[in-house]
């Protein structure tokens, strides 16, 4: 793609990064199939190759970007699909976070879009005011009618039952089962702990079991995908200092051989540190080294091999793959081959590459484009008619959830389950 930057533009680092990035776009289109937003809205500013020309005018510009550039960009899912697809490996995972840390820059948004992407920035990051949002949500669901269509969505998202904080989440080392094979730092992560607890507990049950010393380290927190998807880059560098310097301890200290991350989204972030930290130079070194010890637990499963699996009911499985695992960590097989070794029937959902319409905080900020992907998606799943939907993210677990009647579980509650856990809580009713 021909750009025109100034010899003074290109001297800013990000500017450079941004320019080189879409040198590499020919302009061909392919993506644009697979992009969940132009299939929805058919509007070839809703493409990547569309968003490309955008993010070029804005950048090049050197002015605000218009609302109708933000509004193009903001319906971005961040779901990778086009960067895993195009041939001429257009990066335009970080350059789409750019242009949205420009737009936070540069961009005044009418008032009660920045309220609330300031309270979605402050709220869910944090497990106790997310808490509490949960509990006045439940009181004020019989007003749901009443409120606007933002607000109502986020209502038809909140859990109906308690939300308990769980032990494993505290800071602790908790021991292998038997041999250790492994020390592996756990993220416990945010809003995944406060929705569905159990998805922690199963997987510290699973790989303890498997002969994983599990630590929770003191001072990690959330990975700081919310807050880097709404462009707020202090907050989010702030978090991704902190989860580096938490696990850097360990590191430097009794060792680590991974930092495991169970929600999908997260993971993405956490191999990303290297990426988000690499213009400081006290900090660059460190991120990178965390980044290469993220794995998704279905990698660490797949490496350490399930120990006698046993099928504890023959149940029909579909796999949803997260965008975030499928395209971004190109984690494809893993956890399908760890569910069918279970003896569990995988059922392949249709179209099964197209984003959910969860993306993080999308579905709360974009909701009628997200629901039109979650009707798309819940659609496909009926057409296969499985027991039990399968996903390793907890954002695509409760938007699906919020649509259908078949249960939702996380892939390690399966896997504890059929290697001597408990019957996931979604499943025993
Ligand atoms: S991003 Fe890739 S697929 Fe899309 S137009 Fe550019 S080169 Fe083609
Ligand atoms: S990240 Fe997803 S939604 Fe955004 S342009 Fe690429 S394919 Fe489309």
């Amino acid at each position: 793609m021909r750009t025109k930057f100034s010899q003074a533009q290109l001297a800013d680092p990000d500017i450079r990064q941004a320019a080189e990035i879409l040198r590499h776009c020919v302009e061909c289109g392919a993506a644009n199939a697979t992009c969940p937003s132009y299939l929805v809205l058919n509007d070839e500013n809703d493409s990547p190759r569309g968003r490309n020309r955008l993010i070029r005018d804005m950048l090049q510009g050197e002015r605000p970007p218009d609302s109708a550039t933000v509004a193009h960009i903001d319906l971005c899912l961040s779901c990778n699909a086009c960067t895993a697809l195009c041939l001429a490996k257009v990066d335009f995972m970080h350059l789409v976070d750019q242009a949205r840390g420009t737009i936070e820059k540069t961009y005044r948004r009418p008032l009660p879009d920045r309220l609330l992407r300031g309270i979605l920035a402050a709220v869910l990051p944090s497990p106790g005011l997310f808490r509490l949002a949960l509990m006045g949500s439940r009181l004020a669901r019989p007003f749901a009618a009443l409120m606007p269509g933002r607000l109502k969505g986020m209502l038809r998202l909140a859990p109906r039952r308690s939300v308990r904080p769980s032990p494993v989440d505290r800071p602790q080392v908790i021991a292998a089962e038997g041999p250790r094979w492994m020390r592996v730092a756990l993220l416990t992560g945010c809003v995944q702990q406060v929705l569905e607890p159990a998805i922690n507990e199963a997987t510290v049950r699973l790989l303890t079991r498997h002969g994983c010393d599990v630590m929770v380290a003191a001072g990690a927190g959330c990975c700081g995908a919310l807050t880097h998807h709404l462009g707020k880059t202090e907050p989010t560098e702030d978090a991704v200092r902190a989860n580096v310097a938490a696990w850097m301890r360990e590191v430097d200290g009794e060792g680590l051989d991974a930092v495991v991350v169970n929600a999908s989204g997260c993971g993405t972030m956490v191999k990303d540190y290297g990426h988000v930290l690499a213009g400081d130079p006290a900090w660059s070194e460190r991120g990178a080294r965390i980044a290469a010890l993220a794995r998704d637990v279905t990698e660490v499963m797949a490496e350490l091999g399930l120990r006698s699996p046993a099928c504890p009911e023959p149940l029909s499985v579909a796999y949803h793959p997260a965008c975030s695992l499928h395209h971004a960590q190109k984690v494809r097989d893993e956890p399908k081959r760890l569910l069918a070794d279970c003896g569990f029937i995988l059922k392949a959902i249709p179209e099964s590459h197209v984003c959910c319409g969860s993306a993080g905080s999308y579905s709360l900020l974009q909701p009628a484009v997200a629901d039109k992907l979650k009707e798309r998606k819940v659609a496909r799943i009926g057409w296969v008619a499985p027991d039990v939907v399968a996903a390793g993210n907890i954002g695509c677990m409760v938007q699906i959830a919020s649509a259908t009647e078949v249960p939702v579980v996380h892939t390690v509650e399966l896997l504890d389950w059929a290697t001597g856990g408990p019957k996931p809580p979604a499943l025993a009713g």
